[in-house]
């Protein structure tokens, strides 16, 4: 009896959907379980034949009791198919709970790497009873806390206040004179966020018992890593060494004023134009914020559309919004080379075959991440890697059982909040023998004027997948919240499956949508429908309310839009 809830104790067996001797595969529905919450189809976690059926349909069964057996055919399941009922033994938990090492004492875990994905994991490694080390050579945080997600909002956070004084304010009727912004103290601001962070993590750390050892750690065999000359040892090593950024290799790249995303961090001054390559989330949010200052941005992108994982819909409406705003975004475009004339950077790109050039102070290399995997003695212990991405199973253990790897290194997800989950995740694995990390359930967020935020699959993914789907969107125009904030720029969009109306991903662009979207990732945990969407009561005034909107949308009923013609 699998726990299909946190607060679960049992469930009732309602309906076997095989019978005994059928052959079932990993993923098929076995058998319909009712909880005080839910009903559910169980799925067989193997292929196999489903042998023994324990419990019978009407049995109420504990957390962990058996179900029934599913093996290979010509297996026998001996006396133990009697064990109906039961509440899990000493044996079956002792299987799920191992927090000590074979010689009884505490299990000892070395985590490399203090970014979001190494530090969470060995806090919480640290909670389950293991003896835990951290290493990490430069301030604690990673790219994240130091040079990511946090100086960017912080800086972001400063522009778009500067563009709403200057450009909106007069709009609803305030009127300031002499407004300016002074970059070098927005950069103070930036750093006091970023230290009282990094602060706070380090001692998080020390009030965890984990211990630090500030250095470079190597790998020297599975179970031992080198750090500034010492050698430590322990049951498992955990891999959370982060990404860092591509650099590109055309004539002129290394041009003073050609800088990648961590320089552009630390500029004292606001560039009077920009030229950034590569429309990724990096590159369209420093974009973005320049643009709030009054820097002319252009952004040159390869491929046919910027932000490539983003569902199209939404890239078109943040592609015109960027473009009104007076940034230039060229597609199909890619850099050839950077020339240093006349003062300022030219920089040359073919474009569908023509060449195209543009001029900026300054130019930012945005054009991807790759894993931190270099030199750190992986490959000569065994650890198989893939285009520089550690390869790690679903509990993200490497092909050496005794090291993981989460984050940014195993190239699965690069985002701060996937590498948290999937080293929380790992360490349950190690410490409980059961981890849960739910890859559909992972929201992105981009920074923009308005902001952007997805969850689930997009309308490519179930195109691609042939799932039936159908979809509901609302634009934010007929939101009374989003009106007063921005005009009512911004839409949700949300596809859902036909059959049973279960929500499958949720794209959202307009304001806050990305503290919004925490909502929709629930309602995919929960398997919520539309129905149930459409169903619960959302505040009003809010832009919330609009998801119960698209939600009603998706059966061409919105309450605040007017009917779709026939
Ligand atoms: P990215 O892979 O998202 O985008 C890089 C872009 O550069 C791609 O669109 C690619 O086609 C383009 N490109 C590559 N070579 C080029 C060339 N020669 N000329 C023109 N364009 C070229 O990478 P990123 O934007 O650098 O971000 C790195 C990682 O950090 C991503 O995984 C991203 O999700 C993550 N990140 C997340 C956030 C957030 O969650 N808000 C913010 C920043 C970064």
């Amino acid at each position: 009896m699998p726990q299909l809830g946190l607060t679960m104790t049992e469930g009732i067996v309602s309906q076997w959907l095989k019978q005994e001797g059928d052959v079932v595969r990993k993923g098929d529905c076995v058998v319909e379980v009712e909880t005080d919450k839910i009903n559910n189809r169980i799925e067989s976690p193997v292929d196999g034949i489903l042998l023994k059926i324990v419990a019978q349909e009407g049995e109420v069964l504990p957390l962990l009791g058996i179900l029934g057996y599913i093996g290979l055919r010509g297996e026998v399941v001996d006396g133990a198919g009697t064990a109906g009922a039961k509440a899990p033994t000493e044996k079956d938990t002792d299987i799920l709970f191992v927090p000590v090492s074979e010689n009884g004492s505490k299990k000892k875990i070395i985590v490399i790497g203090a970014g979001p994905g190494g530090y969470v994991t060995a806090i919480k490694a640290a909670q389950l009873g293991a003896d835990t080390v951290i290493i990490e050579s430069e301030n604690v945080g990673g790219t994240c806390l130091n040079i990511g997600c946090i100086p960017t909002k912080a800086l972001i956070h400063a522009s778009s206040l500067y563009r709403s004084v200057l450009t909106e304010a007069k709009k609803v009727g305030v009127h300031i004179s002499d407004i300016s912004i002074d970059w070098k103290e927005t950069q103070k601001y930036k750093n006091s966020v970023v230290n009282r962070l990094v602060d706070g993590v380090d001692r998080l750390l020390k009030a965890n018992g984990v211990k630090k050892y500030k250095g470079r750690g190597v790998v020297v065999d599975p179970h031992t890593v080198a750090v500034n000359g010492e050698r430590i040892s322990a049951d498992y090593i955990i891999l959370a060494t982060g990404s860092e950024a591509v650099h590109l290799n055309f004539p002129g790249a290394d041009l003073p004023g050609v800088i990648d995303s961590t320089q552009a961090l630390d500029l004292e001054d606001i560039p009077k134009s920009l030229v950034i390559i590569g429309g990724g989330v990096i590159g369209v949010e420093f974009a973005s914020m320049f643009a709030s200052v009054g820097t002319k941005c252009t952004i040159i992108e390869a491929l046919p559309h910027i932000l490539p994982p983003v569902d199209k819909e939404i890239v078109s409406l943040v592609q015109a919004d960027l473009e009104k705003r007076g940034i230039d975004v060229a597609v199909n475009a890619k850099v050839i080379s950077i020339e240093k004339k006349c003062g300022s950077l030219l920089i040359h790109t073919e474009r569908q075959g023509q060449e195209y050039c543009v001029r900026g102070d300054t130019v930012i290399v945005a054009v991807g991440r790759r894993p931190n995997t270099y030199h750190m003695g992986l490959e000569e212990v065994g650890v198989k890697l893939e285009g520089g991405k550690v390869v790690t199973d679903d509990t993200f253990r490497t092909s050496v059982p005794s090291i993981f790897a989460v984050g940014d290194c195993n190239g699965k997800l690069m985002l701060a909040h996937a590498a948290s989950a999937q080293g929380v995740a790992a360490v349950e694995y190690i410490m409980t023998g059961k981890g849960v990390y739910e890859a559909a359930t992972v929201p992105s967020c981009i920074y923009l004027e308005p902001e952007a935020a997805s969850v689930g699959l997009k309308e490519e993914d179930v195109v691609n997948k042939g799932i039936d789907y159908t979809v509901g969107k609302f634009a934010l125009s007929g939101n009374g919240k989003s009106l007063i904030e921005n005009g009512g720029v911004g839409m949700i969009k949300i596809i859902a499956d036909t059959k049973y109306g279960e929500v499958l991903g949720v794209h959202m662009y307009g304001p806050r949508v990305t503290e919004l979207i925490a909502a929709c990732g629930l309602a995919i945990r929960l398997e919520a429908t539309v129905d149930e969407l459409i169903t619960t009561v959302w505040a009003h005034p809010t832009i919330g309310e609009s998801l119960g909107e698209a939600a009603a949308d998706v059966f061409g009923n919105a309450v605040h839009w007017p009917p779709k013609k026939k």
